[in-house]
């Protein structure tokens, strides 16, 4: 039997696929949160891509297409900030089966016009096909960083601090609301609705950027658990998360306590909460905090020697911290 991209795994794929695409004649390459191209001049261009599949990353059945559509151009502009760029335009690429109600997407446009419009950017371009299959929908936004502000994933040092902006758990809360009975959904209806459209932080990551205190930035799309070990591991650091300092809502609070869950576990591996995850000095955390007065940023641990590996303090008792999150395959 031919190996499948099951079988190995998508970090692993993703390797391969690096080897295969080689290094880039200016710029860095795959790895980071947005490609980031050297066209000789001031600014870099970020260029980055992400692909929602029906049945995969959303179910047409639980969220309205207007919010598929504001998501779908969110979590790319989410990309951008990571790398303390701004965004400029967007292109969309559709594969819809036959039957897909024009209203639909008439209404995905409409969600991704209103995204595009409170960030800055504009919807430039795309493609549609049909397929046999369900509907995906694939965004590529390009932006601009100066080259002064760029952060990347690879410069956080031991002793610094990481920190999270907004909440953690609020989008897999919301995922397991709405595989519930309706009361529930009725019950939750205005936080699972907010928490289906993430808050891409553009502004607050390119507060940060702007005056250089991003070690390492990233954004959380597959829980904190994977994004630390992704800082880590491009950093070659490890890093120490404190339980009782991730910032967890009310609702994810109360929610896990219904469903018999921990809300660490949603803090942690649940993921699609695209939140900025920063490394910084400790003595920069005090004019951080400052110039994210509307959005605060929350300490969830510490950069250590990479020995230390990956861990999790609970109650002064460290676990090591486990290594799942959102996998594709
Ligand atoms: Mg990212």
């Amino acid at each position: 039997m031919p190996e499948t991209v099951s079988d190995i795994g998508e970090l692993h794929l993703i390797k391969h696929i690096r080897e295969i695409a080689g290094e880039p004649s200016a710029g860095v390459g795959i790895g980071d949160d947005a490609a980031v191209i050297d066209v000789g001049t001031e600014t870099y261009l970020l260029a980055t891509t992400d692909a929602l599949a029906d049945g995969v990353h959303f179910l047409t059945s639980q969220i309205p297409a207007r919010s598929l559509g504001r998501k779908a151009i969110a979590v790319n502009l989410s990309d951008i900030a990571a790398m303390g760029g701004i965004p400029t335009s967007v292109l969309v690429s559709l594969a819809l089966p036959a039957s897909t109600p024009v209203e639909f997407v008439h209404e995905l446009y409409r969600g991704m016009r209103h995204e595009a419009d409170t960030h800055g950017a504009t919807i430039v371009g795309g493609n549609i096909t049909s397929t046999p299959g369900p509907i995906a929908i694939t965004v590529t936004v390009l932006g601009s960083v100066s080259k002064s502000s760029l952060s990347l994933r690879t410069g956080a040092q031991i002793g610094d601090v990481l920190a999270t902006t907004g909440t953690l758990g609020n989008a897999a809360a919301a995922r397991l609301i709405t595989e519930r009975s309706r009361g529930w959904e009725e019950r939750w209806g205005t936080f699972v609705s907010a928490s289906q459209v993430p808050t891409p932080r553009l502004k607050a990551a390119s507060a940060l950027a702007t005056v250089g205190i991003p070690h390492a930035m990233l954004d959380i799309s597959d829980g904190l658990a994977s994004e630390v070990r992704r800082i880590g591991e491009a950093s070659g650091v490890g890093a120490l998360l404190h339980s009782d300092s991730l910032p967890i809502s009310e609702e994810v609070q109360q929610v896990s306590e219904e469903l018999n869950l921990d809300p660490l576990d949603l803090a942690l591996y649940g993921g699609e909460d695209y939140e900025l995850l920063v490394a910084l000095s400790r003595g920069s955390l005090h004019e951080a905090e400052a110039l994210l007065a509307e959005e605060p940023l929350h300490v969830v641990g510490e950069v250590v020697p990479r020995e230390v590996g990956f861990t999790l303090e609970t109650d002064g008792k460290s676990t090591p911290l486990a290594a799942e999150g959102w996998t594709h395959f």
